[in-house]
Parts: structure tokens; sequence; C-alpha cells
């Protein structure tokens, strides 16, 4: 397998180049060179298998002959070892059979870990035994600090740098990537998480080969084995539920993009649903043909608050930049922190299921979707526990939501930050 790069102006990479150099040489997103569909058979020989058996199946696929057999399974066995269960929810009227596909049980408590944590053992396996250390540099609204703190904090050879916008990360959120030890570096940097962002391109862009790479999701080795967890939802549902509908909660795209890819290899999704919150520059782009980012507005689905998502490049690359045929298959629809409260609201009255903010957007834009294009199965991905947001969801519920022990811990964990102005060259310092 080899790895493109959506700008198209440097060679194919193969998957080590890829993963290890985050970014492609042209400031490019790297994505499979081609995506093959399995065949009907083996596509129904997935139903009914766990996360890790499809992952094992699938992985070859998408991934290349790179890391196969005893490799393959440590990888699998090292990252996806929590549950992912789809939890069927009693039908609201209109609405056709609708589920959560709970990808929140990880260590960080939302789904960024399925990623990452494969990315963290898939490193591992690629690097040579002797190679210099690499310094993992992330940028994080939210979540994905704590899930690359957590997966790499005891990874050999490895550290973390994680770029966090100061003052705007809820506090146990936070704690999840600033008490995480000394493989981990926090900084709070002075701007918005897109500031975060650009420095982490930039210094990708400088920094010698080998040396540096991104657990973001341009990473294509955290991109892909998002892929899994579509087929797992499809593969879970009771049999003759027709085309999906599936909604994802969407900030930075990497998760929408590895749907689209889950897709092309044959699951049947009839629809997808980019739900955001009022960061909402790709349902624009959908309704309106004009890609404007802007800065980032801050909402209680504070993930993603991205103003300018940087997976968009990949989309426009697997649609070949064709809007008619990317509508055809995903809808936009963006959701007020409003309307998110009152569907939190909303659905613990009815049947007492504990959703957060982002989840809430799933749900909204599933709602939103089924209303234009009828009934169906729907499944909507559910990518944080609330407990995490429980500051967010508590007064809206008017009910506890209890504090899983792990994250508890966290609260009497010393943290360690550094703070740095929005600039290349405090960095740099950093990386030194
Ligand atoms: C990161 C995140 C998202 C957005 O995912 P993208 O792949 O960036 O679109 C949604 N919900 C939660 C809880 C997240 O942490």
């Amino acid at each position: 397998m080899r790895f493109v790069s959506t700008e198209g102006r440097t060679p194919p990479a193969d998957l080590r180049t890829a993963v290890l150099g985050g970014l492609a040489p042209d400031g490019g997103l790297y994505l499979p060179e081609r995506i093959e569909p399995l065949a009907r058979g083996e596509l129904l020989a997935l139903r009914g298998r766990s996360l890790p058996e499809i992952a094992l199946a699938l992985a070859p696929r998408l991934l290349g002959p790179a890391v196969t057999g005893d490799a393959l399974r440590e990888i699998v066995r090292g990252a996806l070892d929590f549950p992912t269960p789809l939890v069927r929810l009693r039908t609201n009227a209109g609405m056709g059979p609708t589920f959560v596909l709970e990808l929140f049980h990880g260590p960080s408590f939302a789904f960024k870990d399925v990623g990452v944590r494969f990315m963290a053992h898939l490193i591992t396996a690629l690097r040579e035994p002797a190679a210099e250390p690499l310094t993992l540099l992330t940028a994080t609204s939210g979540d994905t600090g704590g899930a690359v703190a957590q997966a790499f904090r005891r990874i050999p050879g490895a550290r973390a740098v994680i770029l966090f916008p100061d003052g705007q990360v809820p506090e146990l959120q936070r704690r999840l990537f600033t008490t995480a030890g000394p493989n981990v570096i926090a900084a709070a940097v002075e701007g918005t998480f897109d500031d975060c962002q650009r420095l982490v391109q930039e210094a990708l862009r400088r920094a010698p080969p080998g040396r540096l790479t991104t657990a973001n999701s341009i990473n294509v080795g955290r991109l892909l084995p998002q892929v899994f967890y579509y087929v797992y939802a499809w593969a879970h549902l009771p049999e003759a539920g027709g085309p999906l509908v599936v909604s994802v909660p969407s900030g930075n795209f990497g998760n929408l993009t590895a749907g689209v890819v889950a897709k092309r290899l044959g699951v049947p999704v009839a629809m997808f649903v980019a739900a955001t919150n009022v960061n909402d520059a790709v349902p624009v782009y959908l309704e309106t043909g004009r890609f404007a980012p802007r800065p980032a507005v801050p909402t209680i689905s504070s993930a993603m608050d991205v103003g300018n998502p940087s997976n968009f490049r990949r989309l426009l690359a697997l649609y070949e930049g064709d809007r008619a045929r990317m509508r055809a298959e995903i809808a936009g629809t963006s959701h007020t922190d409003e309307a998110a409260r009152a569907a939190i609201a909303a659905l613990f009255a009815r049947e007492g299921y504990v959703m957060e903010p982002h989840t809430a957007v799933a749900c909204l834009g599933l709602e939103t979707a089924t209303r234009s294009i009828g009934r169906r199965t729907g499944v909507a991905l559910a990518t944080a526990h609330p407990a995490k947001l429980r500051e967010i969801v508590e007064p809206i519920i008017g009910a506890p939501v209890p504090l899983p022990a792990a994250l508890a811990a966290l609260r009497d964990a010393e943290e360690r930050i550094v703070r740095i102005a929005p600039r290349y060259e405090a960095l740099a310092e950093i990386l030194a």
C-alpha cells in the first residue's frame, strides 16, 4: 500500500514514511492510494465480530503489508482493549431504529482513544529499535491531548508535546494530559486551537525527518483505525436494517473522513451526517460551495470548536473536488448550544440515557437528516463520556453523573504546564 498526498506534489510514500512523517513534504495530508472494496462475502463474514477481529481483518487492506501477523496482533491487542457498545435508544416519533455507538470507554473517555492508541502501537512497530527519540507534537482543543498522553506515556523512545489553547480546555480534560508524567509536556498557547494547529503544521514542515511527527488526525496512522468501528457498528446492527444513516459529530473531520473510507470498503451507509456545532464551515460548504474558514467560536462541545478543519482537504480529495458527489453522500447540519442542551434534557427525560454535548450534536444531526431523507436505521457516534463534561451535563439533567474512578483520581494529581506565545519560535524552544 502506498500513500498519496492530497496536494499531489510529492511521490507516494510507504506506511512508515507516512506515519512517522505525519504531513507530506508538500504540506498535504496522506490518504491510501487505493481503497479496494471488500467482496460481499468478505463483508458478511464480519457480521457479529469483535472490534479487534474486524481490525485484524481490515488492517492489511488499509495499511498494506508493512505490519502483519504477530506485529499486527500486538498492535490490535494493545490499542483496542476497551468495549465499544452499540446501544439501542427507544425510537422517537418519526425516526427509524436509532442506535448510539459508545466510543468513549477507553482511558481518556473519548473516541480519540481508538485512533491514537492504534497509532501509538503502530509507531512502535514501525520504528527501528535504535532510532533517535521521536517527538509526537499534538494540538488539542480538548480530547486529543488526553488520548495522546494516555497512549504515549508508556511508549519507549517517544515523548508527546501537547499544545492547547490557554484557559479553553475544561479542567478534567486538561488534567488527562497535564498529569501524565515526564514523557508528556503540556504547553498552554496564548491563542486559539487554530493557532495550536498552525504551530504543529509549521513545526512539521521545518523538522528533520524521523524526529518529529504528529498525533493529530492529519496523521494517516490515526485516521485509518477509525474505519474499524464503522464496520463494527454495521456488523452489530440487527439483521435487515437496510442502508444506514450515520451521524458524526465533527470538528476536524477526521472521524467523518474515516467513515467515507468505510463506505468505500463496502459498508452500506446511505448517508453520513456531518453534524457540527455553530463552527459550521463544512455544512456551509455543502450548502453553498464556498469553504470559508473562520476563527473558531467557543461552544459547550469544545472538542468540535474548529474554524478551519484540516481533514476537509482529505474529503475534497476523496470526492475529487466534486461537491455534488459529496452532497449525495454527506448531509451537513449545525446546531446551537441551546439545541444541544435541549436534546440532552429531552433524551434523559424520555429514557434516562445520559449524553454529553458532542453526542447531542450527533443525535440532533440524525433527527434533522431524518426529516429530509426519511426513516432509516440511524447510528449516532457517541464521542465522549458524559462524566468528562459533567459540569455541563449535570445542571441540564438535574442529576449527578458519577465519575469513573480513573477520572476521579486525576483531581488530586499534580499538573505540569508551560505557557507559550502563539509563535513558532516559542514552540521551537520546547522542542529543542
Ligand atoms: C475530537 C472530537 C470530536 C470531533 O472529531 P473530528 O474527527 O475532529 O471531527 C467530536 N467529539 C469529541 C468528544 C471529540 O473529542
